[in-house]
């Protein structure tokens, strides 16, 4: 399918490249495909950034029919165009869309129509350390129809951010909340999917945690609130004797393509890693025993976070004297160096 390209007439100003503040700014252009039961997938186009125009009785507003992604873009020294492991975002959105009864999109066009509005706007993508282009692709089921069923038509599309780091402290450790009155998902729910109705749920856990001065929630399993989860919007890791320790992918978390790339490095490093679950008591006792080295979040938006405190009903546990881990700054400089092209990509995790 040939993807049409129409040309704003109207570039806005480019924001200051110093002060990019996450998710902010959106670039000149942004991608649309539509589907329709009869027709499949059609009329993928480029087209100048700006409104939709929605009936009030589009059914994404009443029942949330939606599934969404999150990826980056980054800028070579010699100006080169590169995309992070786009194809595994492009499988997820459609392991997403299988559970939201939304249509699969051919992967193939999804890169293609990606690269192509990355390219058409590509004088967006900022070169500055720790800068790049985030991409955000999305599907809403838009029919106009009150009552509870699986849309027939819906529209796929992208928007483009330039961003900055992600938590205003850039990669300095965070203060993350165990979340013991709240869930976030449970075993047969949309925990693995990524999906607006996972994050409008976690809304009220994520308010309160930073009304007590902590800057995220690490989430507990939802039926007995003991098992660790993730935090946030992130995969959590736990470097405990030299072995690093993150829960596995049964269904209640997202299988983060950052937790993917840094089990893969991690064990590259020669460190092992345990895919298990373990209890927050556990955790507490590790860190009481002097085991508990490092511990950060895995995520596309900060990359990797230190978790500097962790704070659990009246505990509250320092992790490596609130520094930045040998091993978190490791991870984050290998991955960092691989996405912006001053390390090797050995493991062809890049498209150009
Ligand atoms: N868990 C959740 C709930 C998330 O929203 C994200 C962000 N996509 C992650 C983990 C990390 O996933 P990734 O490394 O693919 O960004």
């Amino acid at each position: 399918m040939e993807i049409t390209i129409t040309k704003t007439t109207n570039p806005k100003k480019k924001p200051d490249k110093n002060n990019l503040v996450f998710g902010t700014v959106f670039t000149d252009h942004m991608f649309i495909m539509d589907y329709e039961e009869k027709r499949g997938w059609y009329n993928p186009r480029i087209v100048p950034y700006g409104p939709l125009q929605l009936e009030p009785a589009c059914m994404v507003f009443h029942y949330a029919q939606e599934t969404f992604e999150g990826l980056k873009a980054y800028k070579t020294k010699e100006g080169k165009i590169q995309l992070f492991r786009i194809q595994d975002n492009m499988k997820r959105l459609n392991q997403s869309n299988e559970r939201l009864c939304i249509p699969k999109i051919d992967v193939d066009l999804a890169v293609e129509a990606i690269k192509t509005l990355v390219k058409v706007d590509q004088d967006w993508i900022p070169k500055m350390e720790g800068t790049s282009l985030y991409i955000r692709p999305f599907v809403i089921g838009t029919d106009n129809k009150i009552g509870v069923r699986p849309s027939s038509t819906y529209k796929f599309m992208v928007i483009l951010s330039p961003v900055g780091s992600y938590y205003k402290e850039g990669i300095r450790p965070t203060k993350i909340y165990v979340e013991d009155k709240y869930v976030r998902a449970v075993p047969g729910g949309v925990g693995y999917a990524k999906t607006g109705g996972n994050y409008a749920a976690s809304l009220k856990a994520q308010k309160e945690a930073k009304e007590k001065g902590y800057s995220e929630v690490l989430w507990l399993d939802g039926q007995q609130r003991k098992y660790v989860e993730e935090v946030g919007t992130s995969n959590a890791f736990f470097i405990v004797d030299g072995v690093a320790y993150t829960s596995p992918l049964q269904g209640s978390i997202l299988a983060g393509i950052t937790r993917n790339t840094t089990i893969t490095l991690l064990k590259e490093m020669g460190i092992q890693v345990r895919e298990e679950r373990f209890t927050v008591d556990q955790l507490f006792q590790w860190h009481e025993e002097g085991k508990l080295e490092e511990a950060f979040a895995t995520g596309t938006a900060a990359v990797i976070s230190p978790i500097g405190q962790l704070g659990w009903k009246d505990k509250v546990a320092i992790i490596n004297n609130f520094e930045i881990g040998k091993i978190s700054q490791k991870i984050y400089d290998s991955i960092t160096g691989i996405q912006n092209g001053t390390l090797e990509d050995k493991y062809h995790w890049i498209t150009q």
